[in-house]
């Protein structure tokens, strides 16, 4: 293995103002294979293809100039931190992925995928643009946070987040972003900060962005002194909104908001503002955790595993018909890794009556006869503590969601839940 011949690459194109400069591999037959999540810079360059398109550099430099002119305009003070020119290599990576953002000693850094076509399908423009978008943000986070493109550091799922939030936000006919969707919506359980489901979290991204505007996004990676830890950032960021990132006691934006509107995506009430009917396509009852019919008795749950935080685990009861209330006790034990203090986890409790519940699947029609959503008034969040409580659940419910949340960000706050549904 033989360190990069960068004389290897031809110069194709110098970005306006000597903002970056395009290296294509013009005769290069090389190409990379490298985990592209793994820390370090990847030199293990096979010989791969040969494959040039004058074309394909347009097609990459128009989506540069677009994403400068956005990041000019909005982050001034980073772009001008940036190393001027930028470098872009556009190479065969072969790994699959579509680019990626190098933080080496002298700046950012760029690669690309230098052709259109790959195993996983073809590469349009449109996802050229989005990848530029991408990459972009990549690198300007790189300025003032180098680790956030360490993929065990813990500002790497917010990178994925946000820099997959800003393809939209360069442009909104741009929809690439949702393909990255079900990486969140199939996994609810798994945690927000896991740095490998970090494009899904676009979702939470977006959700936030609805409340705290572009700016407040921004302001996440602007702040000084730069926070050890995102979710610090974006708990400021909510400051001003009054309302905490996470928190066991009393709503919170992660628990009592974002989780409940991934169920319920394009509910007006409280769900997503903007894209919720892309999102619905994923209908909330389909990845709860678990749907229990049951009559009169009662019916035990528990965490099948450890509830990281910033997770939540989904359990539809659906009781019986005419059956005249619901008691439900739930015992919870929390906290087993934290550094003791309140118990990290919180249940939330949707309760629906007889109207229905509205899911976005019309073959769903199993209690969907009146669909008429769920109304905030009856979206009820209960912290739980350890030890024993009964939540009062109000006559003739039918449906009960319980939606059981780890919404601390610790390290260490990994908890485990039980709770009991009795019907009377
Ligand atoms: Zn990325």
């Amino acid at each position: 293995m033989s360190p990069t011949n960068w004389d290897r690459f031809r110069l194709s194109r110098l970005g306006p103002d000597n903002r970056y400069v395009i290296h294509y591999a013009h005769r290069s037959r090389e190409g990379f294979r490298s985990d592209p999540c793994a820390a370090g810079r990847p030199l293990d360059l096979v010989p791969l293809d040969g494959v040039h398109s004058a074309a394909y550099v347009d097609v990459v430099a128009a989506g540069l100039d677009t994403a400068f002119a956005f990041y000019r305009r909005h982050l001034p003070g980073l772009t001008d931190r940036l190393p001027r020119p930028l470098h872009v290599y556009l190479l065969n990576l072969n790994s699959g992925a579509d680019g990626l953002t190098w933080g080496l000693p002298s700046g950012p850094e760029i690669w690309l995928r230098n052709r259109y076509e790959e195993a996983a399908g073809p590469l349009v423009a449109s996802k050229i643009k989005a990848t530029c978008a991408h990459e972009l943000f990549h690198a300007h986070q790189a300025v003032c946070c180098p680790a956030s493109l360490d993929g065990r550091r813990p500002w790497a799922w917010w990178g994925e987040a946000t820099a997959t939030c800003m393809e939209g936000q360069i442009d909104p006919s741009n929809t690439e972003f949702l393909a990255f969707l079900y990486a969140r919506l199939d996994t609810p359980g798994v945690s927000t900060r896991n740095a490998l489901r970090g494009y899904g979290d676009v979702l939470l991204c977006e959700f936030l962005l609805e409340r705290v505007g572009l700016e407040g996004i921004l302001e996440t990676w602007t702040r000084t002194p730069h926070p050890r830890d995102p979710a610090e950032a974006i708990d400021a960021a909510l400051a001003r909104h009054g309302i905490p990132f996470g928190s066991t006691h009393g709503p919170d934006f992660f628990g009592s908001q974002f989780s409940l509107a991934l169920y319920s995506p394009d509910d007006p009430n409280f769900g997503f503002r903007t894209h919720g009917a892309l999102y619905a396509s994923k209908p909330g009852r389909a990845f709860v955790s678990g749907v229990h019919e049951m009559g009169a008795g009662s019916l035990e749950f528990s965490s099948r595993e450890w509830l990281l935080g910033l997770s939540a685990d989904y359990n539809l009861v659906v009781v019986d018909k005419g059956l005249a209330s619901v008691a439900m006790h739930i015992e919870c034990d929390g906290d087993i890794e934290g550094a003791g203090g309140s118990p990290p986890v919180k249940g939330v409790v949707v309760q629906v009556d007889g109207a229905g519940v509205r899911v976005a699947d019309p073959t769903e029609i199993a209690l969907a006869e009146a669909p008429t959503g769920i109304s905030p008034a009856r979206v009820d969040a209960h912290p739980i503590y350890r030890g024993s409580a009964i939540i009062p659940i109000a006559p003739r419910t039918e449906e009960l969601l319980v939606v059981i949340v780890n919404p601390t960000y610790g390290d260490r706050e990994r908890a485990c839940y039980k709770y009991r549904v009795t019907v009377v």
